[in-house]
């Protein structure tokens, strides 16, 4: 598609955040459904989740797609840690998984009140180290992306990490199903998804944020968006605050203060998306069995 076909420009300020004559590369396909892309600068390279296939898939700009991980305990969300480390929310371990320098993997987070955890599913990571991730249940509803079991935790929460004691405390019980989440540029706000929808339509779709106290708790929770296609799964915000989550028709692109800029249309229901390459202005989306780059005319703030 062309650039004039894939933007839906809701307010005129949409048109300085993209370039309207680029479109949408497809830099990978015949994949089951894709998740969790994050970018390391250092190596050029995206990562990203299939999950269903267990799989984590590399891909350069001038190598292409690889095989990066063969058994990735059905990996989801991905992140990079201040050290440059992966961190990975596994499903088939229900846990939160950082791969050290040398290949090898640490266990960060398994368990709350000495129940396992759900199905961790996407992670951020604050510049104090602080790890913060998303636990749904998705990961134990059946076999497609990891393996069917029983809940032990209360409900779904989102969860912070201390650095050095691995220290885990419920956020946040305020999700049918947490999904994505991102800090807003200066690190003060958090912003996370609600999924729920996908198994009870009477679940909204909202954004919600929240103010993040020094001590690391959150407060001050409130409805900031709604998304009115399908619903919200991973998220980014770019270096202005504007927020970019997915949506059943592609990416949708809000002002700081939840108002609807404009769409990037894709072809495919789109689960996640980051910002990348050598200046941080390319989007990656991964979009069920493909994943998507775009230049856009914004860089992204941290992830
Ligand atoms: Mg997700």
């Amino acid at each position: 598609m062309t650039g004039s076909q894939i933007y839906d420009i809701i307010r005129p300020g949409f048109r300085d955040l993209i370039h309207s004559n680029i479109g949408l590369t497809q830099i990978a396909s015949g994949l089951v459904w894709t998740e969790g892309p994050v970018w390391f600068p250092a190596h050029d390279m995206l990562l990203f989740s299939d999950i269903p296939r267990a799989h984590i898939y590399s891909w350069t700009p001038h190598g292409g797609v690889s095989l990066y991980q063969q058994n990735s305990d059905y990996a989801n969300g991905n992140t990079r840690d201040r050290e440059g480390r992966l961190l990975t929310c596994q499903h088939g371990t229900r846990s939160l998984v950082r791969t050290e320098h040398d290949g090898s993997r640490t266990t960060i987070a398994h368990s709350h009140n000495g129940k396992r955890l759900n199905s961790p599913n996407d992670v951020v990571v604050r510049s104090d180290g602080s790890i913060w991730f998303s636990d749904p249940t998705y990961g134990i509803l059946s076999n497609l992306e990891g393996y069917k079991a029983d809940q032990e935790q209360d409900g779904r929460f989102v969860y912070r990490v201390e650095p050095d004691t691995h220290t885990i405390t419920a956020v946040s019980r305020d999700f049918v199903q947490p999904n994505g989440l991102a800090f807003s540029a200066d690190e003060t706000r958090l912003i996370v998804a609600e999924s729920g929808s996908s198994h009870d339509p009477s679940v909204p779709s909202v954004l919600r944020g929240y103010d993040v106290s020094p001590d690391g708790r959150l407060t001050n929770m409130h409805d900031l968006a709604e998304i009115d296609q399908g619903l919200p799964d991973g998220l980014r915000v770019d270096a202005y605050d504007n927020i970019w989550c997915s949506a059943a028709d592609g990416v949708h692109v809000f002002s700081p203060t939840g108002e609807l800029l404009g769409k990037i249309l894709v072809p495919a229901t789109v689960s996640n998306l980051t910002f990348g390459g050598p200046r941080r202005n390319m989007l990656f989306i991964t979009a069920t069995s493909c994943v998507y780059s775009i230049f856009v005319n914004v860089s992204g703030a941290v992830d």
